[in-house]
């Protein structure tokens, strides 16, 4: 089981390796109702009419306002896709055959619209419309030899910084690794606050809550450098107006999407760190998502993260938030095994959060006796 990490980087200041030379979205929009503009941003891209742009679309959109604010021209196509589970390497498989055999030409682009879940999914397609075999083949660095299709990515919930970061996470048929590479990063990104107005409220939390543990882990990690430190500071901050201010429902709106941004632009040039690893033992496990597996485990990290816990817990109670409970209570020592196994496979994340002797600190035992409390 190859269960590396989840950002999908190695130690930032790898000497052998030299200074990452990393990709960025080379063209953003942001502001209220800018997803109006969708439309003339995708013209110029068009190859042909017979080459359509296919949009994937979170299903919670599917009759409502924004699916119908969609600019489809010619064969364009809408697939809308559930988030109730995280994106699959078979699931991509499937898209890009449907894809494949419905239109003999190689399409225009494509476009995700929702949370962490079709952004990942977008950018495995369009990478995998232009790269043969399964998109397990790419999971892990540098796999992918050809560019993607051009593709666009638009959030409609902030916090995971998938609009900016160079993986895509998927859980593969024997490991849940990113396809990390150059051609991963979305061509272009809309950020309209105004998409993310219907989130309901416990997940709003769960998923800016990873926006805020990125912060916390990239902040407090031994792989900081002044430039994940400016992008960390600025988002953290963007999280502390948020959660613990009194704005606006529209500056908070607008403020988190920001945040998520730096968030993401803080870790991709660090790593995250014990939550993160430990939340992919109980995504791995019991399909337990992201958001709330980061928050179900960092509530119990006080020994690594003092400050940040404390933090989550006035945040957690400022906005009323409770999070389940009796999560590990039935599970077998298997169950644990397992778990533990996938988290202490995250080397870097643990690198990044203790140093090179982390070892020493983490054992299976410590691992164990904080998913017992989950
Ligand atoms: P999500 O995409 O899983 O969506 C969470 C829920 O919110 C879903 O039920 C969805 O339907 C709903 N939703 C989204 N937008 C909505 C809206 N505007 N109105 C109403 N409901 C809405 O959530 P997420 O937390 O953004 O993403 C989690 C995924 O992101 C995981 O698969 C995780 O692995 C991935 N991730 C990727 C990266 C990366 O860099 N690629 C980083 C972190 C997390
Ligand atoms: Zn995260």
């Amino acid at each position: 089981m190859d269960t590396k990490n989840d950002m999908g980087i190695k130690k930032a200041s790898d000497a052998k390796a030299g200074h990452r030379n990393f990709p960025m979205v080379p063209r953003v929009v942001f502001g209220k109702n800018s997803f109006n503009q969708l439309g003339d941003i995708l013209l110029p891209k068009r190859k042909h009419s017979e080459a359509p742009f296919i949009f994937l679309v979170d299903d919670v959109f599917e009759g409502m306002e924004v699916a119908a604010r969609i600019p489809l021209i010619f064969n364009d196509q809408i697939i809308f896709v559930s988030a109730d589970e995280e994106p699959k390497t078979t699931q991509v498989d499937i898209l890009v055959q449907k894809i494949q055999t419905e239109f003999t030409e190689v399409p225009s682009g494509i476009v995700g619209i929702g949370g962490g879940t079709l952004l990942d999914l977008a950018k495995a397609v369009a990478i995998l419309l232009t790269n043969k075999g399964s998109s397990a083949l790419y999971q892990g660095w540098d796999l992918v030899q050809k560019p993607s299709l051009y593709h666009v990515g638009i959030p409609t919930i902030s916090g995971t910084g998938a609009e900016v970061s160079r993986t895509t996470v998927l859980m593969g048929p024997d490991k849940k690794l990113g396809i990390n590479s150059d051609y991963t990063t979305f061509d272009q990104v809309i950020l309209d606050p105004n998409l993310t107005q219907g989130v309901a409220k416990e997940q709003w939390f769960y998923t800016g809550m990873d926006c805020f543990i990125h912060c916390i882990e990239s902040l407090n990690g031994t792989y900081l450098n002044a430039f994940s430190q400016s992008y960390g500071e600025k988002a953290l901050e963007l999280c502390k107006e948020v959660y613990l201010g009194e704005l606006s429902s529209e500056e908070s709106r607008d403020k988190l999407m920001m945040a998520s941004w730096h968030g993401g632009m803080s870790i991709a040039y660090s790593q995250v760190g014990v939550a993160h690893a430990m939340s992919y033992g109980l995504g791995y496990l019991l399909g337990v998502k992201h958001g709330i597996g980061n928050c179900l485990v960092f509530q119990y990290l006080e020994e690594f993260y003092p400050h940040g816990v404390q933090l989550f817990n006035q945040m957690m109670e400022k906005q009323g938030v409770i999070l389940p409970k009796g999560i590990c209570a039935e599970l077998s020592d298997t169950d644990f095994d397992i778990m533990i196994e996938v988290a202490m496979g995250m080397e870097p994340l643990w690198e990044n959060a203790l140093g090179e002797d982390w070892r020493r600190i983490i054992t299976p035992e410590k691992l164990r006796s904080i998913y017992e409390k989950i």
